[in-house]
């Protein structure tokens, strides 16, 4: 489905509608609003936390849910130069989109990819001797020397050379020379912890690893990584969550500020006596007589059905004006029940706006209420809301279009 845009002006992010006009916002259930101008700030805080170090962007699961179609130009005309994605298909989108910078997959090579992904002008990150192997085979069909990233295994055991497969590698020459070498990396498994042992004894083995490879440069650090010090840096960082306003350690602060927001609407407001039940499974009963909203997204959208509430178990939660209430019984795929009864006149009334996540429940809050990370809830947001683009540029235009696939 293709719906037409409608390019207008928002001060502060209050929507003064000509009076002519019917606000699409009116109509939407549930609206997530992604605001370019802060991903570019946040964009610009990490390189500048991290320079000379390059900061590059990643942008995989189209753009972890916020559109790279609006994101990717953004960053690019910020400075950004260097994208990463998962998978070949999201690479020929990012390069369509920023056709100057350098796209890496960081999914490596599938079998007999190697041409489709050169045609594509993207760069694989290859993760086994096999895909050296097969890639430096192309370069030499291609008579060119195509650039390449290699990943190595630092302790996490998933992608990335191991011991033995470095030594196959740098015992034929020929391998290396037959491609053009961009960097080489790895990846960090508990940079969401600053405590973790693991995080140093992956930087000494990755540090062993690298010094084997002179004069090559060198990329560790995600957005984790980026916080844990200047010794995790090197030549390249790359960052994804910090981008999109989330912070990945619970213990260290991040120079980054919210970037989505997601409101729904309240569908209706009912009294349940005391003893009733509320929900799929009947998951909930009321202790007391409640003031009960139902609030019209579900685990379709934004809040994962791990976010749904028993007697004995909280789970998510709303924000009104400054105050928050409780979800309560299962989430439903397009509703949610949420206990108003002690905001009493501050409730929400059918047709007002409650916050899932922005300025009043930060994405981190929100993910650990639903018993998830912010990197899930991002990626699972809503392909139906009312999307609301804040541009990047210093005029404060914003484009609403729903869904945001256009
Ligand atoms: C996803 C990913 C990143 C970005 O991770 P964030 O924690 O979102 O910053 C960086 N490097 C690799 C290898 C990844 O898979």
């Amino acid at each position: 489905m293709n719906t037409a845009r409608t390019e207008r002006t928002v001060g502060s992010i209050s929507r003064v509608a000509p009076a002519a006009r019917v606000d699409p916002l009116a109509t939407s259930a549930c609206v997530v609003t992604v605001d370019l101008a802060a991903v570019v700030a946040n964009w610009r805080a990490v390189a500048a936390l991290v320079a000379p170090a390059e900061c590059a962007a990643v942008v995989k699961a189209d753009a972890y849910g916020l559109g790279a179609v609006r994101v990717v130009p953004a960053l690019a005309s910020a400075g950004c130069a260097t994208f990463f994605v998962a998978t070949i298909d999201e690479a020929a989108e990012v390069r369509a989109l920023a056709p100057d910078a350098r796209v890496y997959v960081l999914d490596g090579l599938l079998p007999g990819a190697a041409a489709a992904l050169a045609a594509s002008g993207a760069r694989p990150v290859l993760g086994s001797l096999d895909e050296v192997r097969e890639w430096a085979a192309h370069c030499r069909t291609a008579r060119r020397r195509l650039p390449a990233a290699i990943h190595v295994d630092s302790g996490m055991n998933r992608l990335g050379l191991e011991a033995g497969e470095i030594d196959a590698v740098l015992s034929d020459p020929g391998l290396l020379q037959a491609l053009e070498l961009d960097f080489l990396m790895s990846h960090l498994a508990s940079s969401d912890d600053s405590r973790s042992a693991q995080n140093r004894a992956q930087l000494r083995r990755f540090l062993a690893i690298a010094g084997r490879f002179p004069q090559v440069k060198r990329s560790l650090a995600a957005s984790g990584g980026v916080l844990l010090g200047r010794s995790y840096d090197f030549d390249l960082v790359r960052p994804g969550l910090l981008l999109f306003g989330g912070r990945p350690s619970q213990s260290v602060g991040a120079p980054v500020v919210p970037a989505v927001r997601v409101e729904a609407r309240v569908l209706q407001v009912r009294t349940v006596e005391r003893g009733r039940k509320v929900g799929y499974s009947a998951g909930w009963t009321a202790p007391r007589r409640s003031r009960i909203a139902v609030v019209a997204l579900g685990y379709a959208d934004a809040v994962p059905r791990t976010a749904s509430a028993s007697n004995d178990a909280t789970g998510g939660f709303v924000a009104f004006r400054g105050r928050r209430a409780p979800m309560v019984g299962r989430i439903s795929m397009d509703l949610v029940t949420v206990d108003v009864t002690d905001l009493k006149d501050a409730a929400p009334a059918r047709g007002d706006l409650v916050e899932i996540i922005g300025q009043q429940i930060s994405l981190e809050e929100a993910a650990h209420s639903f018993g998830t990370i912010p990197w899930e809830v991002l990626t699972r947001l809503s392909r139906r809301a009312a999307r609301v683009y804040v541009e990047a540029s210093s005029d404060v235009a914003a484009t609403i279009g729903a869904p945001h696939h256009g």
